[in-house]
Order: C-alpha cells, then structure tokens, then sequence
C-alpha cells in the first residue's frame, strides 16, 4: 500500500519547525528518522496530514557526554550512539542495548530519540531511558521543557507531549560508581524486535556486598517499568549473591501480556532467565572496577 497524501515540510530551524506544526494543528507529525512512521503511513495505520521533517534543523545530531550523563540529540542515529566510545563509557547500557535495536540499515537511518518519541514498549531506549532515570527536552511555543521518563510515557505509542511540541534531546544519566551493567534479549531472528529483553544495573558497596539492583525489560508491559530486586540480594558477597532468586523476584513483579510473538508466561519465564544472567554478568563487571 501507498500513503495516504500529505502536505510534507522541511523548515531550517527549530523555531521555524514549531511554527508549522502550530500552523498545521493535531494533524501534522514529526518525521525523524521515518522508522517507524513511514511503515505506518505505508499501512495506512497513521494518515496525518502533514508531516514536518525535522532532518534540517541544524545542532540536534551532536551527542554530548560529561560527568554526569549522556544527551543525545534528536537527529542522532542508532549507528551514531552505537559507537560513540565516550557515551558508552559514561552510560555502557547505551552501547549495550543499541546493539539490539533492529538491522544495521534501519540503525543508520532511525533515531534514538524518535524510537523514545515513539513509545514502543517493544523499544530498546524506551526501556534505558527508564532504567538510568532519564528525561528528555521537550521544545514548544511557550519554551523548553524537562521531563522525566516516568512523565513522559503514558501508554503504548503514547506520550504526555501534545500540541506543538519537538522532543529535541534525551538525558541518560551517568552509572553510578561500583556499578556494573548487562543488556539481553531473546528475539526469533537477529534484529527483530524481542520477545523478551531484559537491561539491569547492580551496585556494589565499598566492601563488594550487593547495595542496589535494578532492572527493566523490553517487550514487558505497556509501558516502561523500573523494578527494584535489591531484596532478593541485598548485602550479599557480590560472588555469593542468589541471582536466581532475584530472577524469581523479577517473574513476581511483571505482567506480560499474550500476543502473536509469545504467551504471557513464556514472557514472565524468559524474565526470571535473562534476569539470572544478566544480574551475574553485571555484578561481575562491578566487581572487575574494584581489581
Ligand atoms: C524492520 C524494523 C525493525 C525494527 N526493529 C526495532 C527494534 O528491534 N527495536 C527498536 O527499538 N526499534 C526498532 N525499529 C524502529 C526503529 O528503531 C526506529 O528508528 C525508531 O523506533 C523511530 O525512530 P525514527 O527516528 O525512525 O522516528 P520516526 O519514524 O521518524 O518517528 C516515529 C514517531 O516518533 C515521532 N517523533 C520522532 N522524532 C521526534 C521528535 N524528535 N520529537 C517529537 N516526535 C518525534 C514521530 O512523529 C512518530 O510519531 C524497527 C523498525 C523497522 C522498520
């Protein structure tokens, strides 16, 4: 199938951009890395009316790393941040979980931020955003705005932002110290989206017992959830802790629902599995910065 028609623009400027879609109203789209949206179009699932394309506004494909975290800019690629050795440094779970978003065509092309913009719970940055604790820049008509990603997911393909509004970064803040992270997923052919992913982050205190452990998945719930297994291993030698009870307190907590791809309970079960293994491969990451 063919799109439906649709008036297209490409403004120069960020302001310009904001311009047209006050101008266009509830009918205009953003259009980024047209990724996700152009196969709706061509579905005919989404028939918006104009699309404003973002792609020549210029200072939005720069990725700015500094102590504290990572922001990414809207027009950088899934390739650009994949290796961006500084970004991955500060926040490895950036590197770790692009790794896994879709084929390397479709990486070179679709943004970071427009995969978050996008709210697919089957995303792999929707799901990062969540486990750093990151927001992301929401430009409109009346300024610029911080909002945290608990804010700004509201349902599957949802978001808080209405009106006029461009998504013009996303903050993905630093790894603790003595932390260690791990990224995992099982899809049916290498590059779909998974069936099950799973990222999580373990902290270590100064003595190598287990301080803090946190995990979010991929393709679990509606939209991204963070959940706290600091219980199930709590001041444990960090070589001692019970990962597989963390990964039972993991299948406790989600929801998963049944689709096409998988049943609810293959879902919750491949939750308690990769928590397992990704737990022990982080713990030992963070136990490695002590050596
Ligand atoms: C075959 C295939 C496999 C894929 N597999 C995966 C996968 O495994 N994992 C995964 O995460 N993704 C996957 N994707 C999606 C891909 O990652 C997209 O690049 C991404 O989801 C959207 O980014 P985009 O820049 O292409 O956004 P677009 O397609 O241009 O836009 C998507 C939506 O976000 C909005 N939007 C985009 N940018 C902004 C912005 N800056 N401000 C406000 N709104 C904005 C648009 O209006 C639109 O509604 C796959 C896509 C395909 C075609």
């Amino acid at each position: 199938m063919k799109p439906a028609p649709f008036r297209y623009a490409d403004p120069g400027t960020l302001d310009e951009a904001l311009a047209v879609l006050s101008d266009e109203g509830a009918g205009a789209k953003v259009l980024a890395g047209g990724q996700s949206l152009l196969p709706l179009l061509s579905m005919r699932l989404a028939a918006p009316a104009t699309l404003v394309d973002i792609n020549r506004v210029p200072g939005l494909d720069t990725v700015e790393t500094t102590g504290d975290g990572v922001t990414v800019g809207a027009l950088v690629r899934h390739n650009q941040l994949l290796h961006d050795g500084a970004a991955a440094r500060v926040q490895p779970l950036l590197a770790r979980a692009t790794a896994n978003v879709a084929h390397p065509a479709i990486r070179n092309r679709g943004t970071t931020v427009g995969s978050i913009a996008h709210a697919d719970p089957s995303g792999e940055m929707t799901s990062v955003l969540a486990l750093t604790d990151g927001s992301v820049s929401v430009a409109s008509p009346d300024g610029v705005e911080t909002v945290g990603w608990r804010d700004f997911f509201v349902g599957p393909l949802e978001t808080s932002v209405h009106g006029p509004a461009v998504v013009t970064s996303a903050f993905f803040p630093a790894l603790p110290a003595r932390s260690g992270t791990a990224f995992a997923e099982v899809a049916r052919r290498k590059g779909d989206y998974a069936v099950c992913g799973a990222g999580v982050v373990v902290t270590l205190d100064a003595d190598r017992r287990v301080e803090r452990v946190r995990a979010s998945y991929v393709s679990v719930g509606l939209t991204p959830e963070v959940h706290d297994l600091t219980d199930a291993v709590v001041g444990s030698p960090v070589d001692k802790a019970d990962w597989a009870g963390a990964g039972e307190l993991a299948r406790s907590l989600v929801d998963p629902d049944t689709d096409i791809h998988a049943s609810a309970d293959y879902r919750r079960l491949l939750v308690g599995v990769l928590t397992e293994r990704t737990l022990a491969s982080a713990a030992a990451e963070a136990a490695g910065g002590f050596e």
